[in-house]
């Protein structure tokens, strides 16, 4: 039996590499010191699993911005405009010129596109090709850091984004052709790559064919066929180790069982049913080896190892000890790195801390699996079962988890607190009375400026360097000069700012029990970005109210509506470490009851319109096709739970953005809510076509101004785009707003842009 790391995470326990990156794009260090500290990182982790006793150490896990990226070089697949770029610069800059665009030395190059890695929070470089697309090998990464571990006496297992799921993974650029078209080009450049790396003694390839875990045309599961059965008819001898994750195989499971390949890794924690499906199957051979991923790589929660156990030895039991290897379910680049550096966090309950893993914990979880499995029991294993054993049996009974009151509120949901009293036409009647809102009301979607002065008081809040009270009056005060500026250009609906807001989950996620928070608990989004998910350990409620005096304080400034601002369950949830142990769907609803309970506290505090964003519905959507609607009845039912509890007269709005609306227009519609805001100007309103074609029947926002660039645009402009948008919709169902929160932007270019905004909307208002 062996040991299998799928990835490891290369950010660096401490962010090292995130430091060290935004000093280089600063050209504040070189680029040897920015290689310096990624070499380190690089021996860091592979000393680590080393040390740990893991067989098959990845290589070429390791990743400056982006593993996708890298396979892009790596492949010499580079985009027309950036061939100045690799004419006059060195490999490294041209890299980040297509990571992140390039506007110096007398360039002006955009980025490559950015895109979710599947359903994680990671997002990867969308590769670009063209009718007559080339590919030229560039194998100075992977040679280089398989040469680098072999330096250290480590003989690594390069990983490499597969021919199918690269050629997947990216975009047509021009009509006319299909980039599978392209795979007969690319197989030739892989192998190239791979005589390389077997030259230098490398004997075992780990394949990540993701796209597996995806529904698939024809062609494109002929392709898969095609490239296996060329790779293993190329080199006889390799191991090819076939990765997919996230999923289950599904509908491919029987092609891929007849691949020539040496071993075939399953995400279990995924999809654990899928370990009978093969070991019942008649197409299972007498030689696969399957790749246990029994450690899960997504999510922070200690192994169950007496399950593990059992899983394990039910595939030992039909295959034999050599023909199964542990592993972890997918790479560990979406764990966190180590629980250990937790020591001295205050926030993280001992009692907790004792149910969560890490990377480097994970990393250790897979090695004393196989220990358990075939050693003979040292008494100091015995002793990990047994403290493995105690932890999850703890967890299991906690009553620091599990809290019947909010159990038996979730039992007790009827439809009627998904339903509204009224349906959206008497709503609407009722809201036009009592908001006596114009034609093209105007508001914007929440936050405002977030200054460094802002950050600067959290931050001296927190650090004990400013009283509760004078905290408080310093937001009190930007609060108000809030209101004012949006009373003095005339916005129609208006919101407190969210200055007290770090960050629109975790705010929410300190506020409600259930919830803990690391202190570097830090997992790669994109390149130097990194996130701290909260982790939802326990039953989700609301102690108290959460934002009620916030919003009641703005409102009590002005005579015009505040708009109260919350995030919606399925946000909270998308975008936190969920707990294992019971349904999503379930804490969905256990949220989504706490912000229901928030919902009425705002109504009953005079504010009579209320904000519950979104942005997150989309992300959430399963792989596959078929478990969508699954998802989107519960995920609707969560936000329509939320958002129910309200008279008729108060208006409920959402917010999404980075969404394209297609398919899955009839849930957003079923979501009901009175107003929905969108982005949709960098699309020029294409993203409005779904909710015309639809007919969608409640009022809409279609953002009108782009906040994520500091451009301001012109009334004209804005002006254009809402007259587009009076041909597509009813007028009197339209808002005008920007196109999601303020907070990244600076004071001087949101007034001018949002006094453009209020002036559009009057012009438009004239004409009618
Ligand atoms: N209300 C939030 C804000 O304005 C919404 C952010 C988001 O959609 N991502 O910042
Ligand atoms: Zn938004």
């Amino acid at each position: 039996m062996k040991t299998s790391i799928l990835g490891y995470p290369r950010i660096g326990s401490q962010r090292e590499l995130k430091r060290a990156s935004e000093k280089y794009w600063k050209q504040e260090i070189d680029a040897e010191e920015l290689l310096t500290t990624a070499k380190t990182i690089r021996r860091q982790n592979w000393a680590l699993q080393q040390k740990a006793g893991v067989d098959y150490i990845p290589s070429n896990d390791f990743s400056l911005y982006d593993q996708v990226l890298d396979m892009t070089l790596t492949l010499g697949c580079i985009p027309q405009r950036y061939q100045q770029v690799k004419a006059e610069s060195s490999r490294l800059d041209l890299y980040f010129a297509m990571a992140r665009g390039i506007q110096r030395d007398g360039y002006d190059v955009t980025a490559m596109e950015m895109t979710k890695w599947f359903d994680t929070n990671y997002h990867y470089i969308v590769p670009e090709f063209v009718q007559n697309q080339t590919f030229a090998l560039d194998a100075t990464k992977i040679v280089g850091e398989y040469k680098e571990a072999l330096q250290l006496g480590l003989q690594t297992k390069p990983v490499l984004i597969a021919p199918v799921t690269f050629l997947l993974l990216g975009k047509e650029k021009e009509a006319g052709f299909n980039r599978l078209d392209l795979l007969d080009q690319l197989l030739p450049v892989y192998f190239e790559l791979i005589d390389q790396l077997i030259d230098l003694g490398a004997t075992q390839i780990q394949f990540d064919e993701p796209c597996l875990a995806l529904n698939l045309d024809t062609s494109a599961q002929s392709a898969i066929t095609q490239t296996y059965t060329q790779l293993a008819h190329r080199f006889p001898t390799l191991e090819i180790a076939l990765t997919s994750y996230f999923d289950c195989y599904g509908d491919h499971l029987d092609r891929v069982l007849e691949l020539p390949i040496h071993s075939l890794h399953l995400d279990l924690v995924r999809c654990s049913s899928q370990l009978d499906d093969i070991l019942g199957s008649p197409k299972l051979n007498d030689q696969l080896i399957l790749s246990l991923g029994l450690v899960d790589g997504r999510n922070v929660w200690k192994n169950d190892f007496q399950s593990s156990l059992e899983v394990i030895q039910r595939a030992v039991k039909q295959l034999g000890g050599e023909r199964v290897w542990v592993a972890s379910s997918c790479s560990l680049l979406h764990s966190p790195c180590d629980l250990d550096l937790e020591e001295n966090n205050a926030q993280l309950p001992d009692t907790v801390k004792n149910w969560l893993a890490f990377a480097k914990q994970k990393v250790s979880e897979v090695v004393t699996l196989k220990a358990l499995t075939v050693e003979v029991k040292s008494e100091a294993l015995v002793e990990e079962l047994v403290t493995n054993k105690k932890a999850n049996d703890d967890r299991r009974t906690s009553g620091f988890i599990h809290d019947p009151k909010v159990k038996r509120r979730v039992e007790r949901l009827a439809p009627s607190h998904s339903q509204r009293i009224s349906a959206f036409s008497v709503r609407q009647t009722t809201q036009r009375e009592t908001l006596k809102l114009p034609l093209y009301p105007t508001t914007t979607i929440g936050s405002f400026p977030q200054t460094p002065e802002v950050r600067s008081w959290r931050a001296k809040f927190k650090k004990g360097g400013l009283t509760q009270g004078q905290y408080d009056q310093l937001l009190k005060k930007e609060t108000e000069a809030t209101i004012r500026f949006q009373e003095e250009i005339g916005l129609d609906v208006l919101v407190h700012g969210e200055f007290e807001r770090n960050d629109m989950v975790e705010y929410f996620g300190e506020k409600l029990e259930g919830f803990v928070f690391t202190q570097f608990g830090w997992v790669q989004s994109y390149g130097s970005r990194c996130v701290k998910p909260p982790i939802i350990f326990g039953d989700v409620y609301r102690r108290q109210p959460m934002t009620v005096k916030w919003s009641s304080y703005a409102q009590s400034l002005t005579d015009r509506p505040v708009k109260g601002m919350l995030t919606g369950p399925v946000t909270i949830l998308q975008w936190s470490f969920v707990r294992n142990d019971q349904p999503r769907a379930t804490t969905c609803q256990q949220i989504a009851l706490a912000i229901r309970d928030e919902v009425c506290d705002l109504e009953a505090a005079g504010l009579a319109v209320i904000q519950i964003d979104e942005p997150a519905i989309r992300e959430g959507l399963p792989l596959r096709r078929e478990d969508w609607k699954t998802y989107l009845d519960w995920a609707v039912e969560a936000f329509r739970i939320s958002a129910s509890g309200v008279q008729d007269g108060t208006q409920i709005h959402t917010h999404m953005c980075y969404s394209e609306f297609n398919d899955i227009i009839d849930s957003i519609a079923d979501m009901d809510a009175d107003v929905i805001t969108i982005e949709t100007s960098r699309s020029e309103m294409e993203l409005l076509d779904a909710f015309v074609e639809f007919k969608y029947p409640n009022e809409i926002g279609p953002g009108v101004y782009d906040i994520h660039s500091p451009r301001v645009p012109s009334q004209e402009e804005i002006e254009k785009l809402l007259q587009r948008a009076s041909k597509l919709l009813p007028i009197g169902n339209i808002w005008v707003n920007p196109d999601c929160g303020l907070k990244t932007r600076q004071w001087p270019e949101t007034k001018q842009a949002l006094l453009h905004l209020v002036n559009a909307a009057k012009k438009l208002r004239k004409e009618v």
